[in-house]
């Protein structure tokens, strides 16, 4: 739920909307977290060779004109190398997790490589700027020992993770030449020609790009004017470089003519879109000073507004428009913003995984600011009867995009099917969510 039953008062948002003795259960002081012990081997990642694609940096050969009405038809090509690197990266792990003994099976790892960011949206409290960034030891170590376990998708996290793209681009080639699949969020701020080819050309699998406004407005900087160029060159290459583009946004109560004028924006460029619906936080965030008085988390007079755009948004994809959300859970968020939201099969620290700046581990992103002690890279201590008990309390409050995802993805009949869909149209491009 957005406002929570701790706080009578319907204008001051709460502190943390989960249950007071599971909250204090995951920010006990005394649980100090364990810390990543001294390296063993390597330190620093190596070096990337670039360009690895000497090819793919010009223009020529290509017609990016017919490869974007192919892809606003719906009929993006994919190189058989292409559809390979998918199935490496999920199919493979997914049925390994499916058919190996035991519950902690990662598919999907999010390595907060940064916990600053270089913006500041007035309902984000997932960056505190006092926080450095991931050494190299960390990612290096990250990367090798996630290398064995089932998981092969490799998401960066921050903060903002392009505030240092070398890094960044040696993350990613560390990881690619490695065989993961790698996703790359970003505000797109830092996102300049020269960091996409040397990304691409590393390898990126996708790029998830956080835009909530067309215009920046107050409290919403996450906007496509300031960035434009730079998309528009990000969405041509990808055609060269065989990534993908998403426009992701967050659905506040300031911003909902912006996510149908964006939602236009990126079908008209045959990108896809993913929305989240504004939250504020699961667990305390002490650094975090902008609870009150803010003018985005959605209220009870603003329902009937957001019903509105949830309903034209599952109408669009009814009329094709490629989304990441199932019109299931696009429908969802209005029983969640009225705090209805029923146990959904969290597989968190299960099959997702966040890895922390300083190597630690945490089932999921709402829990990245706990103390609780869950381990950290090549040491995990993750308790399956005890995150089966503390997800008993928190999937009612919390709205997880990708672990609802997952959810869903844990249901054989449903994968079959999508698979098949998938193979009926030769796997040149993603037909349809896990509806
Ligand atoms: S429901 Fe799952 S993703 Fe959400 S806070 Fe609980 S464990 Fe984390």
């Amino acid at each position: 739920m957005l406002r929570d039953d701790h706080d009578r008062d319907q204008d001051a948002a709460p502190a943390f909307r989960l249950d007071v003795h599971l909250h204090e259960q995951l920010t006990q002081p005394a649980d100090a977290r364990s810390v990543l012990p001294p390296a063993r081997g390597p330190v620093s990642l190596p070096e990337p060779v670039f360009p690895r694609h000497p090819e793919l940096l010009g223009d020529d050969g290509i017609d990016y004109e017919a490869c974007a009405r192919d892809a606003v038809e719906g009929h993006r090509r994919w190189t058989a190398a292409q559809v390979g690197r998918a199935m490496q990266g999920w199919a493979l792990p997914y049925l390994k997790s499916r058919l190996l003994p035991g519950d902690f099976h990662p598919l999907i790892t999010y390595l907060f490589t940064e916990w600053k960011c270089n913006l500041d949206c007035d309902y984000c409290w997932a960056y505190d700027n006092h926080v450095k960034g991931m050494t190299e030891e960390v990612a290096r170590r990250s990367i090798d020992w996630l290398r064995g376990t089932t998981g092969r998708v490799l998401a960066l996290m921050g903060g903002e993770v392009l505030l240092r793209p070398a890094f960044a681009h040696k993350v990613i080639d560390y990881a690619t030449q490695r065989g993961f699949w790698v996703y790359l969020p970003t505000n797109g701020r830092l996102l300049r020609p020269d960091t996409i080819d040397r990304l691409a050309d590393a390898g990126v699998a996708t790029v998830n790009l956080a835009v909530d406004a067309v215009d920046v407005r107050p409290g919403l900087p996450k906007a496509l004017a300031p960035i434009r160029a730079n998309v528009d060159y990000l969405i041509r290459r990808q055609y060269r470089y065989g990534y993908t583009v998403f426009l992701n946004m967050c659905i506040t109560r300031a911003n909902l003519d912006d996510v149908r004028q964006l939602t236009e924006i990126a079908h008209e460029h045959g990108i896809a879109t993913d929305y989240h619906i504004v939250e504020s936080p699961l667990t305390e965030q002490p650094h975090y000073h902008k609870l009150q008085d803010n003018g985005l988390f959605i209220r009870p007079e603003d329902f009937a507004a957001v019903d509105g755009l949830i309903d034209w948004l599952i109408d669009r994809q009814r009329d094709g428009y490629r989304m990441a959300n199932s019109i299931e859970r696009l429908a969802q968020m209005k029983a969640f913003m009225r705090g209805g939201l029923e146990a959904w099969n969290c597989r968190a620290g299960q099959n997702s995984l966040i890895v922390r700046t300083d190597g630690t581990l945490a089932p999921c992103f709402p829990m990245y600011s706990s103390t609780h002690d869950w381990g950290t890279i090549e040491q995990p201590r993750i308790d399956g009867p005890a995150l089966a008990a503390m997800k008993t309390q928190c999937q009612p409050h919390c709205f997880s995009t990708l672990n609802h995802i997952l959810a869903f993805a844990y249901n054989d009949a449903r994968v079959i099917r999508w698979i098949a869909r998938q193979a009926r149209a030769g796997f040149q491009g993603i037909r349809g969510n896990f509806e």
